[in-house]
């Protein structure tokens, strides 16, 4: 883990809590239930993961120490309803969950991007947490907390990122064996570049799985640019 984003010193000398911060941006949310929908991005540093296809690596160290207040001032001040917490692993940093309940408290819709592999009970319940699930192909699979599937709610998200066949039926026996389209929604979504979405909708369709195809709209407007 990276030793910078486990909270070691995120208290400051006046004694605020403090969150060590690798981009706050402007952008569409590209993905999940509140794909379309302006909103404002805090991306905390640091991710205890390694996951092959991951497409934030730049999150992993750097950034800068803030001010929670600080940072929800920040978030304010882009005049937006919706803010996603994201990383890296957000949860990596114990003081996320403060940063989530205050977000909430200033009367933002609030959702979680979090790995699946931390433990998701202490998130504020007012949070659409959007938790993944590792498939073998991302590396991380022995990574996931299975117990998380009891914290979640019907308004959360699982989503689970697909590098190809393999993925795809371990994706299949998850569905089937946890019933996860019955605890809430639960997205595929293909590696971008790795597998053809259409072949996903199409294994899809063919076993009248219950779940949704999510492909990132950002990327599609933006490509892998870092700050969308
Ligand atoms: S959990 Fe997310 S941020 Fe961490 S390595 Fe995997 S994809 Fe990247």
């Amino acid at each position: 883990m990276n030793e910078q984003a486990t909270g070691t010193t995120g208290v400051s000398a006046s004694g605020a809590e403090r969150l060590r911060v690798c981009e706050i941006f402007h952008s569409i949310q590209g993905e999940a239930d509140a794909v379309g929908w302006p909103t404002v991005f805090v991306r905390l540093t640091g991710c205890p993961l390694r996951c092959v296809w991951c497409d934030t690596e730049y999150s992993f160290q750097g950034g800068e120490w803030r001010d929670i207040d600080d940072l929800v001032a920040d978030v304010g001040a882009f005049d937006t309803r919706h803010v996603c917490v994201t990383g890296g692993e957000p949860l990596a940093q114990k003081r996320c969950l403060l940063l989530l309940q205050r977000l909430c408290e200033a009367g933002h819709e609030v959702s979680l991007e979090t790995s699946g592999a931390l433990d998701v009970s202490g998130v504020d319940p007012r949070v659409r947490k959007v938790m993944d699930l590792k498939a073998p192909g991302s590396g991380e699979a022995a990574r996931n907390l299975w117990s998380n599937l009891d914290h979640l709610q019907a308004h959360d998200q699982i989503k689970i990122v697909i590098a190809d066949r393999e993925d795809y039926e371990w994706a299949r026996a998850a569905v089937r064996e946890h019933a996860l389209e019955q605890r809430c929604m639960v997205l595929f979504s293909p590696v971008h570049g790795k597998l053809a979405p259409r072949q996903l909708a199409e294994w899809i369709l063919e076993d009248r799985l219950p779940v949704r195809l999510q492909m990132q709209m950002h990327k599609q407007l933006w490509g892998d640019a870092p700050g969308h």
